[in-house]
């Protein structure tokens, strides 16, 4: 049922939507895959803007962005993975709103605060030392990742847990 079956260089939302079937009705949806991927060139493009970096003071930022660009990405993978719809028999609403609070806390425990964190988080009880997140957050650069995340991920949320794990013939 794979009207595009993406394989990782498109760009544009369209070439990302896949038409899956279940229950007999027919979802056009994007894989979540490629909705982080969309997600993460946001947050790269954050990263180089040169305007917002412009102070010395700013560099330490941009640098730490940098560094955990890639951790940022595969936890908000693992958000997706871990509240995919396939293996939750909870009504959908509950599992798209645990999405929801999962992607919105993935920035919080990649800079270090783990108060919203679940059972996945192993850093918990090691991290402690707040220094990233106190820099990250009166910055402003927090919020712009946080809004960054809502615009592609959060608000799409509905559809793309149907293809968390990118392997949508196991609804069919
Ligand atoms: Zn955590």
């Amino acid at each position: 049922m794979h009207a595009f079956s993406g394989d990782g260089d498109s760009n544009t939302i369209a070439k990302c939507m896949e038409i899956i079937s279940y229950g007999g009705r027919i979802f056009k949806v994007e894989s979540a895959n490629h909705a982080v991927r969309r997600s993460g060139t946001t947050i790269q493009k954050l990263q180089g803007n040169t305007t917002r970096f412009s102070s010395p003071a700013d560099i330490k930022e941009q640098k730490l962005l940098k560094q955990k660009i890639m951790k940022l990405i595969k936890r908000t993978l693992n958000a997706f993975k871990s509240n995919d719809i396939n293996n939750h028999n909870q009504p959908r609403k509950e599992i798209v709103s645990n999405l929801i609070s999962d992607l919105r806390n993935v920035p919080n425990h990649v800079f270090g605060k783990h108060y919203n964190c679940g059972i996945f988080c192993k850093r918990k009880n090691i991290e402690t030392d707040n220094t990233d997140y106190s820099v990250m957050q009166s910055s402003g650069l927090l919020n712009a990742i946080q809004y960054e995340i809502g615009k592609t991920l959060v608000a799409c949320s509905n559809t793309l847990i149907w293809n968390a794990t990118n392997n949508p013939q196991k609804l069919l």
